[in-house]
């Protein structure tokens, strides 16, 4: 049986004592509400994935970085290496956020670099691919998905893919307040397990995790999670707000 999670993004947002604030607050919730067959994975800044990760002890309930460098270490001023991450007591990492691949200009084959350098480190990988709405307009979404997958992921060997996780984010939907309909969303997560099934085979096809992002809030989260290939969500903004933030979990 594939896992179930939500994952929070909380991309450049929080002072280091807000997101102690916040971590504590959510692992206090899930002390009280077990999260029993589910993971939940907090994303945060660097500067914080230490400090947050020595406060969460909930069952199931981890920390993640947003990015990691590809190289092992060295003379590369300002970045952080997987090892780093995973030396805070970290277990994720999100790997090609679209606000990575547009501002920072990351390309499908860096991003299989940093994909191989967090696996390297144990880290789990949270891949994230989805169309701009240009793209979705002209109709060649499927292909925008399939080309960052074979890319930056599908060279994994399968013992390696399977510690990946995939989020199809729709970059229209991020931010926006405008989210992919269920249907869209499922038609696309279908899609890809297809991809998955094709590359890798049906077993770990069934077993891969596919995380929908883009605008999920409390009020959606149930409908988006319903479907059958949706097994949970990347969440930015409501992910900032330990109540919006719990009922979307509660919602899966
Ligand atoms: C994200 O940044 O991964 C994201 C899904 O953002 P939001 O939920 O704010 O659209």
């Amino acid at each position: 049986m594939r896992k179930k999670i939500v994952a929070g993004n909380w991309k450049m947002n929080l002072e280091l004592n807000e997101g102690v604030a916040l971590a504590t607050e959510i692992n206090k919730y899930f002390n009280s509400n077990p999260l029993n067959e589910k993971e939940v994975v907090l994303c945060t800044p660097f500067i914080h994935l230490g400090f947050v990760s020595n406060v969460l002890n909930a069952p199931g309930l981890t920390a993640g970085a947003q990015n990691c460098n590809d190289h092992k270490s060295g003379a590369f001023t300002g970045e952080v290496s997987a090892a780093m991450i995973k030396s805070t007591g970290a277990g994720s990492v999100i790997i090609g956020h679209s606000e990575r691949r547009t501002y920072y200009g990351e390309t499908d084959e860096l991003l299989a670099s940093k994909t191989i350098e967090a696996l390297r480190n144990g880290l789990r990988v949270i891949f994230c691919c989805g169309e701009v709405l240009a793209e979705r307009e002209k109709g060649i979404h499927f292909e925008v998905v399939s080309r960052q997958l074979e890319r930056g992921l599908f060279g994994l060997p399968a013992e390696e893919f399977r510690k990946c996780i995939i989020a199809y984010e729709p970059v229209w939907a991020i931010g926006t307040g405008v989210t992919a309909s269920p249907a869209q969303a499922q038609e696309i997560h279908h899609y890809i397990r297809v991809l998955v099934e094709k590359r890798y085979g049906r077993e770990v096809a069934e077993n891969t995790t596919i995380l929908y992002g883009g605008s999920c809030k409390a009020s959606n989260a149930a409908e988006l999670f319903a479907n059958p290939d949706v097994d949970g969500g990347l969440i930015g903004g409501a992910s900032l707000v330990s109540d919006e933030f719990c009922k979307i979990v509660k919602a899966l």
